[in-house]
């Protein structure tokens, strides 16, 4: 049950707040998680006043605040469609209507693709206390036992690379057990992630050029076992999407000439 209930009108009172041990206070996003989960929440901190709803492109990347829901992500110019296809495969219009992005980035799992393709395109996100700058990939794998911050303020990612992603679910709307997302950057820089398995996804390559993705990936889901899907599965097909993910990118470059 949620006890105290605080609705500050900026980020400074809203860490004031955050940061009071004797009141041991969570963030509260969109507050989809969080409201399934009342029993573990003694107090919240709900964000919606902070400002934290701005979307501004910054040179080559966009930088998204926390509180921007995953609605406002769909259909925005900037957004790219392949972001806004994820977002609509992995949630429905209730969710997307409440979700804010800080607040997904911290719950959802290996079976998110907007987290995937998020991690392909190298997002930085800054934590607060101490406007700390940290890429998800270093993030994710500490997200539970070593949090750089209490709050995060906004996400950040690049604009321009090339990015594709193909997955494998049982039906339409279940979640994914495979997941392949593939950025590639003009200057031949390729980024591969994979997910649909365990409690994040991760990065399988992170090259100078496409050359070996699906071997990565091959390597990389090599001992992905779970109760939906073998790892010789995953792997497998991991590298065949790899694959066809970069040829995507390939026919859309050639599209662009
Ligand atoms: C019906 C339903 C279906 C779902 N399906 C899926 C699914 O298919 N795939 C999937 O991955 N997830 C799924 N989820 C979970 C989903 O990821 C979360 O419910 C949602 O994204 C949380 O967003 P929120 O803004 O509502 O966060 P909240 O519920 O407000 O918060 C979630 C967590 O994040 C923390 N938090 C929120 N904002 C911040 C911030 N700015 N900084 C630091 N911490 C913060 C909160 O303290 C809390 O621990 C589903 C949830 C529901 C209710």
């Amino acid at each position: 049950m949620i006890e105290k209930y605080f609705r500050p009108q900026n980020v400074e009172e809203a860490l004031a707040l955050l940061t009071d041990a004797q009141k041991d206070l969570t963030p509260l996003g969109g507050g989809t998680s969080v409201s399934r989960h009342q029993e573990a929440h003694h107090g919240v901190v709900d964000l919606q006043d902070t400002g934290l709803d701005q979307i501004t492109v910054q040179g080559q990347r966009i930088k998204v605040g926390a509180m921007v829901r995953l609605n406002d992500l769909i259909g925005h110019k900037d957004i790219h469609p392949e972001i806004q296809r994820a977002i609509m495969i992995d949630a429905s219009e209730n969710i997307r209507n409440m979700a804010t992005l800080g607040g997904w980035l911290v719950s959802s799992t290996g079976r998110s693709i907007t987290s995937s393709v998020l991690l392909t395109l190298d997002t930085t996100l800054t934590w607060e206390p101490g406007n700390n700058k940290v890429r998800m990939g270093n993030w994710l794998p500490l997200r539970e036992v070593d949090p750089p911050g209490i709050l995060i303020t906004e996400a950040k990612w690049w604009l321009r690379p090339h990015l594709a992603f193909e997955y494998v679910a049982r039906s339409p709307k279940d979640k994914p057990i495979l997941i392949v997302a593939v950025a590639q950057w003009g200057s031949g820089r390729t980024r591969v992630v994979l997910g649909g398995y365990g409690k994040m996804p991760i990065v399988a390559m992170d090259g100078t050029e496409d050359l070996g993705a699906d071997v990565a990936c091959r390597d990389a889901y090599s001992e992905a076992s779970d109760e939906w899907a073998t790892a010789q599965y995953r792997s497998d097909v991991a590298a065949k999407l790899a694959l066809r993910c970069l040829e995507r990118i390939d026919a859309i470059k050639e599209s662009e000439v």
